[in-house]
């Protein structure tokens, strides 16, 4: 039996904008929520996210297409559904427990229990013995422990949550994951169902049942995912990890450089590609700046304002293509969703990203495959260079292998040990980069 559909998208299209600066942010959107499920909708910024929430919380209307619940169309504020933002507003002159007795207000509960029920939820959110305190006298953690409070007071039927947890630090975060989780799974809520915005790949799999994947320009929906594993998820379970790469190919998809534009492996018929001459910091940076503006940049424009060479420019953007972080289209560089998601990581998620890219680089794959063949995985660092030499000049040869190295460190594949000029596979081989630090 599938369970029955609550929420209802059908080729759901939200424009802004008047008819000639008309701007399409999502288009043709098809999406069902059942009963008892817990969604995730992952993608960069920009691609829709929250107008998709806004339409389904009825705060704005479709210009075409439908969003049903239960089998009626949306029309005004969606009663069924619930929305915690970001960073809730609370009201600053109001105590915890009367901001949140203010949602019970609004749905006509008798005055008497309204108390009871609203010390009832505080404390199911873990914020017993606040309930007198006004919200500036709490961090930002507890104030959306609040706001989920009063979220949950309101009782709906489908919780959305917008990025419920991104204003908050790591550990505020990791601890509201929980305890919403540990709320959801125990059946404690009147919840049906909860649809949850992230730009995070692993609180998506951590928390969600089934994870639609966003694109932009307009927003779309790429793919999605469902997420067998058992509650509570263990990120450094392999299953875990496999996703979590699945999900960045399928972001990365978009881009996925062809076979031809990175060459073939030294050695073999056909051309390698060269490394060109940047490193990952000049990488980030570029890619933080094209970030920060529209996604999109102007070549000569990206020079100035990033006050170095064009030629040294070139070499970054093209360490960029061949990633698959960015594209040049007619003097423009455009960040992909992958660049976008590397630019917005933490530094953990950033060398997982750029490992998995990096050892698609026949260059690196090739110094890799060499090492994996060695007995003890250690090769001095002059078999390479000779074996290099006849296919690029002395001089080019040396920097390809620097930069490989370079490059390999970096993203935890490759070790370079100075003293005795060896190369060795980085004993994670870029796996513990993954889950390095998030247990902690
Ligand atoms: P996300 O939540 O995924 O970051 P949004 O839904 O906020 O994306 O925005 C999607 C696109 O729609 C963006 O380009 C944004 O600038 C545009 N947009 C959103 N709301 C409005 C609005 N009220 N007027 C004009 N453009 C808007
Ligand atoms: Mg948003």
């Amino acid at each position: 039996m599938t369970p029955e559909i609550l929420l209802h998208l059908e080729h759901v299209t939200r424009t802004f904008g008047k008819a000639d600066r008309l701007f399409t942010a999502v288009k043709d959107i098809n999406l069902d929520i059942h009963n008892g499920e817990f969604v995730a909708l992952l993608g960069p910024s920009g691609c829709g996210k929250s107008t998709l929430l806004r339409m389904i919380t009825g705060l704005i209307a479709p210009s075409s297409g439908i969003v049903s619940y239960r089998g009626k169309p949306v029309e005004g504020v969606n009663p069924y559904a619930t929305m915690v933002f970001q960073s809730f507003a609370l009201y600053p002159w109001l105590t915890v427990l009367d901001n949140v007795m203010l949602a019970l207000e609004a749905r006509d509960i008798p005055a008497d229990e309204q108390k009871t029920k609203a010390e009832k939820l505080i404390d199911l959110v873990g914020m017993d013995g606040f309930e007198s305190a006004y919200p500036r006298e709490l961090s930002g953690g507890m104030r959306q422990k609040v706001g989920f409070a009063r979220a949950l007071a309101v009782e709906p039927e489908l919780l959305c949550l917008d990025e419920p947890f991104s204003a908050l630090d790591v550990l505020s975060a990791e601890a509201l994951r929980g305890e919403l989780m540990e709320l959801w799974t125990s059946g404690q809520l009147p919840t049906k169902a909860v649809l949850m915005v992230s730009h995070n790949i692993e609180e998506a799999i951590a928390m969600a049942d089934r994870i639609v994947v966003m694109g932009k320009e307009p927003g779309h929906i790429v793919t999605e995912f469902r997420v067998e594993l058992v509650q509570p998820r263990q990120r450094k379970d392999p299953a875990f990890e496999a996703l979590v790469d699945r999900i960045y190919g399928a972001i990365a998809g978009h881009t996925e450089p062809e076979a031809k534009e990175v060459g073939t492996p030294p050695g073999t018929p056909g051309m390698t590609r060269i490394l060109p001459r940047s490193s990952v910091d000049e990488l980030s940076g570029m890619l933080e700046v094209i970030n920060q503006g529209a996604g999109h940049y102007d070549l000569y424009r990206l020079e100035g304002d990033l006050g170095i060479e064009m030629a040294d420019l070139m070499q970054t953007v093209e360490m960029g293509e061949m990633l698959g972080f960015v594209d040049v289209k007619e003097g423009d560089i455009h960040i992909t969703p992958l660049g976008q998601t590397f630019a917005e990581a933490s530094i953990l998620t950033r060398k997982e990203i750029f490992a998995n890219r990096a050892r698609r680089l026949p260059m690196i794959r090739w110094v890799m495959d060499m090492l994996h063949s060695a007995p003890d995985g250690i090769l001095p660092w002059k078999l390479f260079y000779t074996a290099l030499s006849p296919e690029f000049p002395d001089e080019l040869a040396e920097r390809q292998l620097d930069i490989a190295i370079d490059w390999g460190r970096y993203a935890e594949l490759i070790d370079y040990d100075d003293r005795d000029q060896t190369l060795s596979l980085d004993p994670s081989d870029g796996k513990t980069v993954a889950t390095a630090g998030k247990s902690a």
